[in-house]
């Protein structure tokens, strides 16, 4: 798990950044005030960076960040005034970036960079460049940033190791190399890599011009022109990346339910149709309904009913942990329960069924109990809207019998 400190002895400085911290930060923040609260929590506590101003009572010239670098905790530094001195100092001491504090939107930048430094920890990247000078200044550059960094003497070479590893979130790439130049590796990365799955950034000389601008035709994220400044680069990648994780979470977004945040009937279509391709191992769809939901509707409130889809939910995922769950009507999900043979399948979800009608629910601290009907389907060799229409049959006929049932129906 991850973790961030933050040192800073302003009271409404940190009021602010744990306002934003809340919002933008999904890991364990921990508050220092000063340099000695900072080393005990340090003390107990592994950070995977630190977030620390420049000057505080007990530390006025950079101890703090000193500190923290010694621990090897990557570190972006706060502070109130930027000069040339003191921005070569803090380079020089090695802190990850700096932002100085004048406004408001410093600290959102604060933290939005942290928040991407903790995206880009352990994520894979790739350089490519002919010189060795060159690639070792980017990889160490990229390391600071937290990214885990792998290079590459020429295009040939950076393609392979593409094609081996899809891990590979972030390519830096020189345009004039041997055998393979940065352009030609570009055109042939995005054949099987899109924009938005992998992000590059393609480097050429000074003077050469429209190369950067060919870059981005042929299917690069950005370009910079050697040479750049650190921070230049800095931004440039961080900036990539940003809009990388922001095209992710739109997608994310775009394939959730809202009420449950489980997979919506879209996600849950593609998904069962790449199932099905893998045709060799056995796989089961089941249909679930809650069964008489109208009635919690009916006697709690539709608000109560949506609490009651978002229980259920709940208890569908700690059952079924390991498969895909999607909600793909009103009361009605879907489970597909991979490399799983029927009577297996047929076992568990009864297991599950009666746990669910034992399970005391609870809306506005008055109990209440449900029960669900299923329908399964081996679902392997046979078309999707074949077993949509099987399990949905099977589910019809759990109805007409009693609810609260399993019923499996297969293809002859
Ligand atoms: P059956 O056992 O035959 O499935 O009975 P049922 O009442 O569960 O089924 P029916 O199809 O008659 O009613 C489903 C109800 O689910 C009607 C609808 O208002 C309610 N419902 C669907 N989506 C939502 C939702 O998002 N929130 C709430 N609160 N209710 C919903
Ligand atoms: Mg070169
Ligand atoms: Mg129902």
């Amino acid at each position: 798990m991850q973790r961030v400190l933050v040192v800073e002895d302003s009271k409404v400085v940190q009021q602010v950044l744990r306002h934003l911290a809340a919002h933008y930060l999904d890991v364990d923040v921990d508050f220092a005030w000063s340099l000695k609260e900072g080393i005990s929590l340090i003390a107990k506590h592994e950070y995977t960076l630190a977030l620390v101003d420049l000057t505080l009572p007990d530390a006025m010239n950079g101890e703090v960040a000193k500190y923290t670098l010694s621990k090897n905790i990557p570190t972006v530094v706060l502070t109130s005034k930027i000069d040339e001195y003191i921005r070569q100092q803090m380079l020089e001491l090695g802190v990850v970036d700096y932002v100085v504090k004048d406004n408001r939107d410093s600290y959102h930048y604060a933290i939005k960079l942290v928040a991407q430094l903790l995206r880009n920890h352990g994520c894979k990247a790739l350089v490519a460049d002919d010189s060795v000078l060159s690639r070792t200044l980017m990889k160490q550059m990229l390391e600071k940033q937290l990214f885990e960094v792998s290079d590459a003497h020429d295009g040939e070479q950076a393609l392979q190791m593409l094609k081996d590893d899809p891990e590979i979130k972030l390519l830096l790439t020189d345009y004039a190399m041997p055998t393979m130049d940065g352009f030609e590796l570009v055109k042939a990365v995005r054949n099987f890599r899109g924009r938005d799955d992998l992000a590059i950034i393609g480097l050429s000389g000074a003077g050469k011009h429209g190369l950067s601008a060919r870059f981005i035709k042929y299917g690069a994220n950005d370009f910079l022109t050697k040479p750049f400044m650190n921070e230049e680069f800095h931004c440039r990648v961080m900036q990539t990346m940003e809009q990388l994780a922001l095209i992710a979470d739109i997608k994310e977004s775009a394939y959730r339910d809202h009420l449950t945040g489980l997979y919506n009937r879209r996600y849950f279509y593609q998904y069962a149709e790449k199932v099905l391709k893998h045709v060799e191992q056995d796989n089961v769809l089941a249909l679930l309904d809650i069964d008489f939901f109208k009635n919690i509707n009916d006697q709690f409130g539709h608000e109560a009913g949506d609490q009651a889809l978002k229980q259920v939910t709940s208890f569908l995922k700690t059952k079924f942990d390991d498969f895909t769950i999607a909600r793909i009507g009103g009361e009605e999900f879907a489970v597909v329960l991979d490399n799983m043979g029927l009577e297996k399948a047929e076992l568990r979800l009864n297991t599950f069924r009666e746990q669910l009608a034992e399970h005391a629910f609870s809306i506005n601290g008055e109990p209440y109990s449900l029960t669900m009907s299923i329908g399964i389907t081996p679902f392997s060799k046979v078309s999707l809207t074949g077993a949509m229409r099987l399990a949905d049959k099977a589910l019809y006929q759990a109805k007409q019998q009693q609810r609260n049932c399993v019923v499996s129906l297969q293809s002859n």
